[in-house]
């Protein structure tokens, strides 16, 4: 390499020695320099790595990602645009290089699906309140993970008595400052204030969490980044457990879940991986009392067991708790000598469904049963939704959808002045072509295909299913393959590595009767055939396919600070996080 006289690092050592092997791939051929790339070389790299994705992509079904796509002929074109639909969806903006209309149209497509009042209004000036119960949301530039983080990062602020309130010095401060010669801009100025609780409810504004033991990493991550308390930090070792074992707990629950005060460390889920109710309930009950306002996450579709929590069944069992406790509706004043308040709940039901969301709607339509988990808007006290859609849709990004109700945004108050938030949603930059993604897919199907679609993925579900149940059979073991109702996943025995890597699967470690296993599933997405499911149970009957796993022992951690505060639980594998 002629590496001219520039400032640069070289390697400590050969990147291709210390990185990961991947099949089919010369990192040789990839290695970035200075020099421009030999075009013999560009191609040799552009080939490999068309071989290794399309391989991979033909054979895969360990995540929830639908990998039958169709958007080159419709939108290959925008690869050459920047587009940037930075700010608020509803609010054009002076970045007109965007796609908000199309934004817009895919929003209000989901408010129709969700039963959310559409379209979105903002008309401050209007003597009908009622445009406050319309929906607000945006298309975000990340997956569910930036919807969990920014529908978590709401309910903390409205719960715990934030405002946005125009500073009523502005105009005198900018008067005094423009006398030192420099003219200073006279523009309302917004801020924060932060309620403050009055003494004999000192745990007015502290938001509690709670999720299931089901739930994926992301949500547990916004408790990080949001610092948000969970109901086991606050009440764990500070109180006696409102849970009794084994009595409040479903059945097969192992007392080892539990932290060495008696409380679970999240709410546990029942064996299928949808929430228990009835701990739920006890649970929320036990700091509703003290007068905490309530968090619950909901997941629609979790990660490894693909399960639906009975949204509209748990918030009805808990909607009498907040009544009774105050928290159904309360003022939250932000300027007691004027008597100045907000009417706001005391509670936020977030629904995680980065997966259901975007199929189960149709699936309902199809099935059109009396017991089929509601999770959207229908459920009066539901204040937000979030979905990926690069899962059960199928997109060549992560995307997704994020949804609330504008009475819970947090607005400038009293203020018409300000059209929407200005800076409304998470990032900066916002992804403009994903909502070209979303809206190109729904253009092409009705209502009729997609429950066709969802219908085809459960059949396969099912098919699946036979299939592996009759592998058992064939090699007369037990290979622990299980089913949740309604789910696309179907969980095994874990198999050899190169079985893993061929189908890219997933893994998890789970106690089941003391006894550790190593478990892998496959998603049934509407890309997955009858015949890759038959490659599969080929390769499966292979004597070697399912190797031995010898019970592994884990690591007894070291107590490093034995008086340091217990933080929430981190997983580390399952989940979907490998
Ligand atoms: C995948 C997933 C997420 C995270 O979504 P991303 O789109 O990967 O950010 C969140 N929750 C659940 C239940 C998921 O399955």
């Amino acid at each position: 390499m002629a590496v001219q006289n520039y400032q640069l690092t070289m390697p400590t050592k050969d990147p291709d020695d210390v990185y990961p092997k991947v099949p089919g791939i010369n990192y040789d051929d990839f290695k970035l320099s200075p020099e421009r790339m030999p075009e013999e070389q560009r191609r040799r790299a552009l080939r490999q790595l068309y071989e290794y994705e399309t391989v991979q992509k033909d054979n895969f079904m360990g995540y929830q990602s639908n990998q039958k796509l169709d958007f080159k002929d419709d939108l290959s074109i925008y690869l050459n645009y920047h587009i940037n639909n930075i700010g608020d969806p509803f609010v054009s903006g002076n970045d007109t290089l965007n796609t908000k209309f199309v934004e817009r149209a895919v929003l209000d497509y989901f408010a129709a699906l969700w039963n959310a009042k559409w379209p979105h209004e903002y008309s401050p000036d209007s003597a009908d309140k009622d445009w406050r119960n319309s929906y607000w949301g945006y298309i975000v530039s990340m997956g569910c993970t930036e919807g969990n983080i920014y529908g978590l990062w709401n309910a903390r602020d409205y719960l715990s008595g934030k405002f946005i309130l125009e500073d009523p010095y502005a105009e005198e401060q900018a008067r005094l400052a423009s006398m030192d010669g420099r003219p200073a801009a006279v523009e309302p100025r917004l801020l924060y204030y932060q309620a403050k609780a009055p003494e004999n409810e000192s745990n007015k504004y502290t938001p509690i969490a709670f999720y299931s033991q089901d739930t994926h990493y992301s949500i547990i991550k916004a408790m990080r980044v949001l610092s948000i308390t969970t109901f086991n930090e606050e009440g764990s070792g500070k109180f006696d457990c409102p849970l009794t074992y084994p009595d409040d707990y479903p059945p097969d629950y192992s007392l080892y879940y539990l932290d060495e005060n008696g409380w679970p460390l999240e709410v546990p889920s029942d064996n299928s991986g949808c929430i228990y109710i009835p701990a739920l309930k006890k649970l929320v009950e036990a700091f509703a009392k003290q007068g905490y306002p309530i968090i619950v996450n909901f997941n629609y579709g979790t990660t490894f067991k693909g399960a639906f929590d009975n949204v509209a069944f748990a918030v009805r069992e808990l909607v009498p708790i907040l009544q009774q406790y105050g928290l159904y509706e309360r003022e939250v004043e932000y300027d007691p000598e004027h008597k100045k308040s907000d009417t706001r709940t005391g509670y936020w039901f977030h629904v995680d469904g980065a997966l259901g969301a975007a199929y189960m709607p149709f699936l309902e339509m199809a099935e059109k049963s009396e017991d089929f988990p509601v999770f959207d808007f229908r459920i009066k006290e539901l204040q937000s939704i979030a979905m990926s859609g690069h899962k059960w849709i199928g997109a060549p990004w992560p995307c997704g959808i994020y949804m609330t109700k504008v009475k819970y945004q947090l607005l400038p108050l009293d203020n018409p002045i300000y059209i929407g938030a200005p800076d409304s949603t998470f990032a900066g930059s916002r992804n403009g072509f994903s909502p070209l993604i979303l809206w190109d897919y729904f253009s092409r199907y009705s209502y009729q295909d997609l429950i066709n679609k969802a219908l085809y993925t459960e059949k396969m579900a099912r098919y699946a299913l036979d299939r592996l149940k009759e592998l058992e059979k064939q090699v007369g073991k037990d290979l622990w393959v299980e089913y949740s109702p309604r789910s696309l996943a179907l969980r095994f025995k874990q198999p050899n590595a190169s079985i893993i890597f061929k189908y890219s699967l997933s893994r998890e470690v789970l106690y089941v009767n003391n006894e550790r296993r190593g478990y892998s599933h496959i998603y049934l997405m509407e890309s997955v055939t009858p015949k890759l499911v038959n490659d599969l149970v080929t390769d499966l009957k292979a004597p070697d396919a399912f190797p031995d796993q010898p019970g592994i022992q884990l690591n007894q951690g070291e107590v490093i600070v034995p008086d340091a505060k217990r933080g929430v639980f981190i997983p580390q594998s399952g989940r979907g996080f490998r």
